[in-house]
């Protein structure tokens, strides 16, 4: 199954994206956390997006594009993959488009998280707060009303991109955990 998660930071895409990682056995793609890692690891791509990050913009989509397109070759891909915080714009959801066309593959669906946008900030900052690695860079209200801002103008296109091919599936996010969960099960398993 080849999937997307879609929603605004603190929407628990990342949670949910790692329940159906384990109930699915296909992995969670999470271009952050690729990022992140790249940028403790001091590599080039590291260097070009700490900034960028830490103030909550976008990372130039030739990176994301080249990162994610690179993995999804990857053996532990075969059976599908899960596309947490990618594409965040139009331009990578076309870009995407032409990477799956040349694989032959194609998406199965784009699961949108839809949260109160004035829910997100106070979520955000809790998890800040209870991190036992201490808070993100990006996770000062600062970053994250900036991240907020871009999610609305850049990334909240994406989901009429999908609307138009008939593969979004847009749940909603302010139900528990569980009860998310629940529904992306449901949604899914109609797939
Ligand atoms: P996330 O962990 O998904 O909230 O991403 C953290 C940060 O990484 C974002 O605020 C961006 O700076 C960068 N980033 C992650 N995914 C992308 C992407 N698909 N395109 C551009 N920047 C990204």
């Amino acid at each position: 199954m080849k999937l997307v998660f879609l929603g605004p930071p603190g929407a628990g895409k990342g949670t949910q994206a790692a329940r159906v990682e384990t109930a699915y056995s296909i992995p969670q793609l999470s271009t952050g956390d690729m990022l992140r890692a790249a940028v403790a690891a001091g590599t080039e791509i590291g260097k070009q997006a700490e900034d960028i990050m830490a103030r909550g913009d976008l990372v130039p989509d030739e990176v994301v594009v080249g990162i994610i397109s690179e993995r999804i070759e990857a053996d532990d891909c075969a059976n599908g993959f899960i596309l947490d915080g990618f594409p965040r714009n139009v331009s990578q959801a076309r870009a995407l488009d032409e990477v799956l066309v040349k694989k032959d593959v194609t998406l199965d669906a784009v699961i949108e998280l839809a949260v109160d946008p004035d829910i997100l900030i106070a979520r955000i900052l809790k998890r800040a707060n209870e991190s036992p690695d201490g808070a993100r860079d990006d996770d000062t209200e600062e970053a994250l009303q900036h991240r907020l801002r871009v999610y609305e103008e850049q990334t909240a296109p994406v989901a009429d991109f999908y609307a138009e091919k008939g593969i979004l599936r847009t749940l909603d996010g302010m139900q528990e955990m569980d009860e998310v969960t629940q529904q992306i099960r449901s949604a899914l398993d109609t797939i």
